[in-house]
């Protein structure tokens, strides 16, 4: 039979609530009507709930994370500026890529194999010898699925001139992350992901430090679209129920967003992180069964969001994720040098338990017809032990 239906578990992007996918399918309003102004206006509060932030600012364009990235950088450093960029893998190397762009001057500090992590000491020395504009970290690098410690690197960078920018692409509204408490400057995620909307929209915060220091800029933003100082007076316009233009916004797009984080708040914060939480760990708990080696190279470094696992021997991309799409599951391929070398299986944003465990049966089964030796069930039972311990 054919089937109607597969469950996207791929790191984004990601499964969206019906909910979500009716309202885009609504009129399109005016994006100066006080209807649209209403609604945008409760987006960018709400999203500041999911941030966890009460003294930064929102933007929300038009664009995907790489946008956002872009945005992050171009409207806090000039040319000639020192960042420091630390790199977990993938989207680490992609920030090096956009601050040599804007010929940044820039110190890059890497992990020695992808799987490894950042250790905030060699933050801190670094940060002793030389001073930096921005620094900047992958919370989860989608790549590795490694979830960086942004919060002890944030206690570091917050007694120093820099900003700390975090790429949240991966994590926010899924992983645990907080912009006030954890002293992060420009945080920003793309609706794709854990917000659990379609691609489409560049969600941003910077703090009062990093408006500051847009406020001293010396030379113009590079990019005119990118431009906070042109963004700004219309998300504040909006706050405050007046309309305002600057390009238009996407009128349908918003109103996904608005139905998600209301979603995501009714949810409450703490619950989603331990719902995600709770589902990595269960994952996990069945690939050991498996005997199946993820690619964080410590348990404690696994992202709540995304999970990469090693093929094991003999066992081939192609002919492995041929059959995850028969069981009914599509998972992704491996990025940059870990390409034809692992799967990665996204577990965010509307992701329930029996997502997971539909897709724990799919890998055994792929992996028998691949010829990997597994017992049948053996990952769900242990999976399943983890839910009923949590009662979820
Ligand atoms: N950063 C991270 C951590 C990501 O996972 C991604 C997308 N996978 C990006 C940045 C870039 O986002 P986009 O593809 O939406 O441009």
């Amino acid at each position: 039979m054919k089937r109607g239906r597969t469950l996207l578990m791929i790191p984004g992007p990601t499964m969206c609530d019906s909910e979500v996918l009716r309202s885009l399918s609504k009129p399109t309003l005016s994006h100066v009507s006080s209807k649209f102004i209403e609604i945008f206006s409760e987006t960018l509060k709400g999203l500041k709930k999911v941030f966890l932030t009460e003294k930064g600012e929102m933007f929300i364009v038009a664009g995907s994370g790489t946008l956002a990235m872009e945005m992050a950088i171009v409207n806090t450093c000039e040319t000639g500026d020192n960042v420091l960029i630390l790199s977990n893998g993938y989207f680490g190397e992609r920030f090096k890529e956009i601050c040599e762009r804007y010929q940044l001057n820039v110190d890059y500090i890497e992990v020695k194999q992808w799987g490894e992590n950042i250790h905030p000491e060699t933050v801190k020395e670094k940060l002793e010898k030389k001073d930096y504009k921005a620094v900047t970290l992958t919370h989860v690098d989608t790549s590795t699925s490694v979830s960086a410690p942004v919060k002890e690197i944030g206690e570091i960078v917050k007694d120093t001139d820099a900003i700390f920018i975090v790429d949240g692409v991966c994590a926010t509204a899924g992983e645990e992350e907080r912009m006030d408490e954890w002293h992060i400057d420009v945080l920003f995620t793309a609706s794709q992901k854990a917000i659990g909307v379609p691609p489409g929209l560049a969600i941003i915060a910077f703090s009062q430090k990093a408006l500051e220091i847009y406020q001293k800029r010396k030379e113009p933003v590079k990019s005119y679209f990118m431009d906070i100082g042109l963004w700004k007076p219309i998300m504040d316009a909006y706050l405050e129920g007046r309309p305002a233009y600057f390009a238009t916004p996407p009128v349908n797009m918003i109103y996904a967003l608005h139905e998600s984080v209301k979603q995501i708040l009714k949810e409450g914060m703490e619950e989603r992180f331990k719902r995600h939480k709770i589902i990595a760990k269960a994952f996990r708990e069945a690939l050991k069964t498996l005997e199946l080696k993820i690619v964080p190279v410590s348990e404690e470094y696994a992202a709540s969001t995304v999970t990469g696992i090693y093929y094991p021997q003999g066992v081939t991309d192609e002919e492995f994720r041929k059959n995850m799409v028969e069981n009914g599951v599509i998972v992704a391929g491996g990025l940059g040098k870990l390409k034809g070398k692992i799967f990665r299986v996204g577990h965010m944003g509307t992701v329930q338990p029996s997502d997971i465990l539909a897709t724990i049966a799919a890998i055994e089964n792929s992996l028998i017809k691949c010829g990997y030796k597994v017992e049948p069930g053996s990952g769900l039972e242990a999976a399943q032990e983890l839910f009923t311990k949590h009662r979820i």
